[in-house]
């Protein structure tokens, strides 16, 4: 059976760690949307890993990885990233494949990316400046640049006309820019000579590995709140996280997809702008953001830290039908000496316990709380559910139930084998 993993929160869930580990029940990984905005820690044995555009899978020889047509790539970032593999031992020929339906991010997407954001002043959006944002507004727009357009070789073909159009346009724009097409258009031809054996029909290759009996785990980057039809608008990133942007990301039916995890933290964080109805600004978010080393793994950047929010992930099991949850960072929750879960909404005097529409709204919602006590034994590292101490196995149960779904895998420190996963859970059949 073929697997979504997604993040069910504002991203940062712990989503390659669960991926990392579950790959070697599939055959291949593909990523179905964002780009190196994304940033998936990974520890092997001690050795960190971050990945931001490779599916983490890659970390598993013999599974085949694809970057679909939903992602935007950056070809620099894509090749420091195979760099950046290839020097810890991990080669990634014959295994990993991009969409030649993917956009691709040029210098004038990041540009305009820092140039956006300076201009919105005090309603930024807290983006990564990677052009991101900008090459999706291309693809949009209809005048983005494909990886499969750097076939065309010709002094005066199609993709010189594409990228000279928007380099000019960009460069009125910002006005005293020097910006050069020329410049541009050679960086994309020797980009080309090392993308070229990458480059495939992804969708096809996807149902060929289907019809061969194989079985796919399509990997999602970011989280459902930070969706851009289905999360915390204008306080997004500018694709599909949900589950439904594997169709369209990869070019697969939704029946492809058989089971969907969400991944969760066991409490909240988000990084960037934009409402967190849980956020804990004093003593409690700070420990929360040490113990938790709350802080990009793409940019650095600390984390808002906050309580676990039950109606943001009931949200997300809705959005995505998420069968079952992979709970993770339980163990940075010990010695805490009692635990707030956020059940609904306080908002103009009604109680709220689904997630409301609007932003504004949401961003006036005051958390109402349940507390559970906490649990001074350790948790980190336990790999059986019943050596957890008692109130840490409450609280999970507690969790499911105000959530709606089981927690078929809990996380309890950042190394592969730090994971419980509940034989007697629904998700037990993926794992054979
Ligand atoms: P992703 O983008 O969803 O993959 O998440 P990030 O990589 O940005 O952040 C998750 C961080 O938490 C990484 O540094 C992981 O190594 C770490 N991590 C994942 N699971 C656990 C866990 O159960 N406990 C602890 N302490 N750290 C974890």
């Amino acid at each position: 059976m073929n697997l979504c993993v997604l993040g069910a929160q504002w991203g940062d869930e712990g989503k390659g760690k669960i991926v990392d580990l579950l790959t070697p029940h599939f055959n291949v990984v593909a990523r179905y949307q964002g780009g190196h905005n994304a940033g998936h820690t990974v520890y092997v044995a001690g050795r960190k890993f971050v990945l931001h555009l490779i599916p983490s899978g890659i970390l598993h020889p013999g599974v085949v990885c694809f970057i679909g047509n939903g992602v935007v790539v950056d070809p620099q970032a894509l090749f420091a990233e195979v760099d950046e593999l290839a020097g810890m031992g991990f080669d990634v020929a014959g295994r990993l494949y991009v969409s030649d339906k993917a956009h691709l991010i040029l210098p004038y997407h990041r540009e305009l990316d820092i140039l956006s954001e300076a201009r919105r002043g005090e309603r930024k959006i807290g983006t990564t400046s990677r052009g991101i944002g900008p090459a999706y507004e291309d693809k949009i727009g209809r005048r983005g640049v494909r990886v499969g357009d750097l076939r065309d070789t010709s002094p005066d073909g199609p993709l010189v006309g594409a990228v000279r159009e928007n380099v000019d346009a960009r460069n009125r724009l910002v006005g005293n820019s020097d910006m050069k097409w020329q410049d541009v258009v050679a960086d994309l031809r020797t980009a080309w000579t090392r993308l070229e054996p990458l480059v495939a029909d992804v969708s096809l290759r996807l149902g060929q590995s289907m019809a061969a009996g194989q079985r796919i785990m399509f990997e999602g980057a970011q989280g459902t709140l930070l969706d851009i039809d289905h999360g915390t608008y204008p306080y997004v990133t500018s694709s599909n996280a949900v589950a439904g942007g594997a169709c369209t990301g990869l070019g697969i039916g939704p029946k492809a997809i058989g089971a969907v995890l969400g991944v969760a933290k066991a409490y909240t964080t988000r990084v960037g702008e934009g409402p967190l109805p849980t956020e804990l600004h004093g003593a409690m978010g700070e420990r929360l953001r040490e113990s938790g080393q709350e802080y990009g793994a793409s940019t650095g950047r600390p984390r808002r830290c906050g309580w676990y929010d039950a109606v943001a992930v009931r949200y997300a099991v809705r959005i995505n039908g998420l069968d079952a949850l992979a709970l993770t960072k339980l163990d940075v929750l010990d010695g805490m000496g009692s635990l707030d879960i956020c059940t609904g909404y306080r908002c103009g005097g009604e109680v709220l316990t689904d997630m409301p529409g609007d932003t504004a709204q949401l961003a006036a919602c005051e958390p109402i709380y349940e507390t559970l006590p906490g649990w001074t034994q350790p948790t980190r590292g336990v790999t059986r559910y019943g050596d957890l101490p008692v109130e840490a196995r409450a609280y999970i149960r507690r969790l499911e139930d105000v959530s709606g779904v089981p927690a078929a895998v809990v996380s309890t420190g950042s190394e592969r084998d730090h994971t419980i996963i509940r034989d007697d859970s629904v998700a037990a059949g993926w794992f054979r």
